[in-house]
């Protein structure tokens, strides 16, 4: 049982170092391998009972598996991107090789066990409260504590059942104990598959994250506010609510670009993005389509409402832009509005309207803000 224990784990071992090679920045993989890899080595000496002086077998194995179980904690730590204590990975092993000092306790075979254990307990647990605790959004995390967990209860159980078995030729040969071996031998590979899972779950969401922003300004990019806004149009359009979207462009901004350079263009465009945020509601939907043009949805909002949040915009980017403190430095944006009046309008639709209210805009100089460009209309101009 030891062997094969000892022999599955060095495959977990094997494929979380060739999981590392691929994920090189992914370090907790290196420390869940060494946890295992230290924790075979304890078994080895575990099973070494007998054939090798107690004090190599009782002594430092104990203490050995109590330093690799510390290090499946140290393991989550660094996956939550947290320092790891040295002297929390000693407490269970130091305290462990003194306790093997005091006589009374080395020669209790059943306290010893009971100790161990218990000390192994608290470590799981100590994991599964590391990485279940923390709110992230990553669904695997609930299942490596709960895994966590209940590995901690058997190995609480499992000091009471070994010892209940009385077998005739010493603890390691009862049938609790071949249970209880198995069961680790199933929680080092379900916990080697989950860490790998839970890596690759964060993995995609950064890279999806990564995938739907705008690296200049932080706010969603073009196909973010595509996606968001799609959702509050179709959710409005069918509660007959109306949806409204404001276009907004920065005025003469090549010129900011020739005269202050291009370092100072990206801050006007961050500037810009930073006082949108702040003046906007959590729920309203904002992007930058591409260069110095921006779009925000605003849901249950009317033309009306949603021309006075433009102006608002305006007038903040407006301040923005002057508390730079760039000697000469202005620049403000134009913007074009167009709503749905709670019938079914595409987002594209209402784009499309919002960019004939922003080309009048621009026509009547900088800092306007234009709406209510009718369907109608738009077709007019199109024929
Ligand atoms: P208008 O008032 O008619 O909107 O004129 P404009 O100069 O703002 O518009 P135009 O489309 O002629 O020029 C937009 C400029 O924005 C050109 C491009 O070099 C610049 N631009 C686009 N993206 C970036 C960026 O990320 N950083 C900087 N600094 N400039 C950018
Ligand atoms: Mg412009
Ligand atoms: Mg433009």
């Amino acid at each position: 049982m030891f062997m094969a224990l000892i022999a599955s784990t060095m495959a977990a071992v094997v494929l979380l170092l060739w999981c590392y090679w691929l994920n090189a920045n992914q370090r907790c993989l290196l420390w869940i391998a060494a946890s295992f890899f230290i924790a075979s080595v304890a078994t080895f000496l575990l099973g070494g009972r007998g054939k090798m002086p107690d004090w190599l077998s009782i002594d430092a194995g104990v203490a050995l598996l109590l330093f690799g179980i510390s290090l499946t904690w140290a393991a989550m730590r660094v996956f939550n991107g947290r320092a790891v204590k040295p002297w929390v990975l000693l407490i269970g092993p130091v305290a462990w090789v003194i306790a093997c000092r005091v006589p009374a306790f080395y020669d209790a075979a059943g306290l010893r066990v009971m100790i161990g254990s218990l000390m192994s307990a608290a470590y799981f647990a100590a994991a599964a409260w590391e990485i279940g605790s923390t709110k992230d959004g990553l669904r695997t995390r609930f299942a490596v504590a709960a895994i966590l967990l209940l590995h901690a209860g058997f190995v609480l159980m499992r000091a009471p059942l070994i010892l209940m078995d009385q077998p005739s030729q010493g603890v390691f040969s009862g049938v609790w104990f071949g249970i209880a071996t198995l069961e680790s031998a199933i929680f080092i590979q379900v916990i080697a598959f989950l860490m790998v899972s839970m890596i690759k779950e964060r993995v995609e969401s950064q890279l999806r994250a990564a995938a739907l922003t705008d690296p200049l300004t932080g706010i969603g990019n073009r196909r973010a506010f595509f996606e968001a806004s799609s959702a509050v149009v179709a959710h409005n359009a069918r509660h007959s609510r109306s949806t409204a979207t404001i276009v907004l462009d920065l005025d003469r901004f090549k010129d900011i670009n020739d005269r202050f350079g291009h370092p100072v263009g990206d801050a006007v465009i961050q500037a810009f993005a930073a006082t949108a945020k702040k003046r906007l509601r959590a729920a309203d939907v904002i992007g930058r389509l591409g260069g110095e043009e921006f779009a925000v949805t605003l849901s249950e909002t009317t033309s009306e409402q949603a021309s006075l949040v433009a102006q608002q915009l305006n007038d903040a980017f407006v301040a923005a832009v002057k508390a730079m403190a760039v000697p000469g430095l202005r620049c403000s944006a134009s913007a074009g509005v167009s709503s749905s009046p709670g019938t079914t309008v595409s987002l594209e639709d209402l784009l499309e309207l919002a960019d004939c209210a922003l080309y009048e805009a621009k026509t009547l100089g900088g800092g306007k803000v234009c709406s209510d460009f009718s369907r109608e209309g738009l077709k007019a101009s199109a024929a």
